[in-house]
């Protein structure tokens, strides 16, 4: 099959020539993202593959149908930025990567959380200034503290088991309950109540219609004073205005994230000759007890081969014409928020898949 590979960055060509190493694809490789205008580099293609920065809208996929394009295959887990019914109605597969060590987004997450904990990204910084000092790196034990987890799917099932590793307390809202957690001594609760329980909240549902400000001004009143918030998600998960002035009020003690709503025109880019125009992450980045990287938490070599490999899969499986886990065949049916917050924990742990 030919496939123009959209959006390529340094590190992949490598892993995915190695995962086609029998060459039964065609690759064409293309710095640019997809656009409609940038749509045309694939014509004499089959598939076009692309990350999370292409917006893939119906404008797009309109310019890929006429294009003779069968197939849309994301080199990552979230598909947010496709618009999946507008494919489905020109018959544009969507595949995505399902899954790809799930613990290295678990673990990033666990990173953030023990360098704010512990003042690490000052230390490191003062030490080399030869400030030896102690001031201001005071930190809390993590043993015994409640943890809030927020998505209880595959990493956020691996971040309880190493939150549970550590001592804490680990509590969840899904809008599913995972029995495999409950048994492991995590306890599911309302969207609420993990607020108003946890010292550390970690985000790891997806961006849909109903988490989009998951996290706004109500709930950032609702989290206790000093609480630490980790988005390792997608940043509209997170109203980041709201997260700025709750951390202005001094109510949010910490916020490490991985993923920002603005991320689009600055992540994954070198922008250190150039003057920022996003001023709501430069106002992040001026308070002490934030803690920002550039979406980074998936990359490990282990998580990199996985995602080159399955989808060079993907694209052997769309061939064959073989059913696939990865297709994405339409946004996921969600129970809303309002409902689940009515519902008793108990009655969310009878839902149990
Ligand atoms: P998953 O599908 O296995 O799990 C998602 C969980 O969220 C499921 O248990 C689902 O029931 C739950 N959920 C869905 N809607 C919800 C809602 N309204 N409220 C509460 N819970 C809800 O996905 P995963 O592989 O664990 O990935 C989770 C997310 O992590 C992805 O969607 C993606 O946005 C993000 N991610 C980030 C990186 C990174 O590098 N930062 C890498 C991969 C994935």
């Amino acid at each position: 099959m030919r496939v123009a590979i959209f959006s390529t960055k340094y590190y992949e060509r490598e892993y995915l020539d190695r995962s086609n190493a029998e060459g039964r694809h065609q690759l064409s490789y293309f710095d640019r993202a997809l656009t409609e205008e940038s749509a045309d580099l694939a014509i004499g293609a089959d598939a076009v593959s692309v990350l999370l920065g292409d917006a893939v809208d119906a404008g797009v996929i309109g310019r890929l149908y006429g294009n003779r394009i069968r197939m849309i295959s994301l080199r990552s887990a979230g598909y947010d930025n496709v618009d999946v019914e507008a494919a489905a109605k020109v018959s544009i597969k969507v595949f995505r990567v399902s899954a790809y060590s799930p613990r290295a987004i678990a673990e990033h997450a666990v990173a953030l959380i023990l360098a704010l904990d512990r003042k690490t990204h000052k230390a490191y910084v003062r030490v080399r200034q030869n400030d030896f000092s102690l001031n201001g790196l005071m930190g809390f034990d993590l043993f015994g503290k409640t943890v809030g987890v927020v998505g209880t799917g595959k990493i956020g099932r691996a971040f309880c088991e190493i939150m549970l590793g550590f001592g804490c307390k680990v509590i969840a809202y899904d809008i599913r309950v995972s029995e495999t957690m409950v048994a492991k001594g995590v306890q599911y609760v309302t969207f609420d109540r993990l607020l108003q329980l946890s010292d550390i909240i970690s985000i790891h549902c997806p961006l849909t219609a109903d988490t989009r400000h998951l996290f706004d001004a109500s709930a950032f009143a609702k989290m206790k004073v000093g609480a630490m918030l980790i988005n390792t998600g997608r940043g509209a998960v997170l109203d980041t205005a709201q997260a700025v002035a709750s951390l202005k009020e001094e109510r949010l003690g910490n916020l490490g994230i991985d993923v920002y709503e603005g991320e689009e025109s600055l992540f994954f880019k070198d922008l250190s000759g150039s003057v920022v125009q996003d001023d709501m992450i430069e106002r992040l980045m001026s308070f002490g007890n934030v803690l920002i990287t550039p979406h980074q938490a998936f990359f490990t070599r282990e998580a990199v081969e996985q995602i080159a490999s399955m989808t060079i899969g993907n694209f052997t499986d769309f061939e064959d014409e073989k059913i696939s886990e990865n297709e994405v065949k339409g946004k996921e049916a969600m129970v809303s928020r309002s409902y689940v917050n009515e519902m008793s924990p108990d009655v969310i742990a009878e839902a149990i898949y």
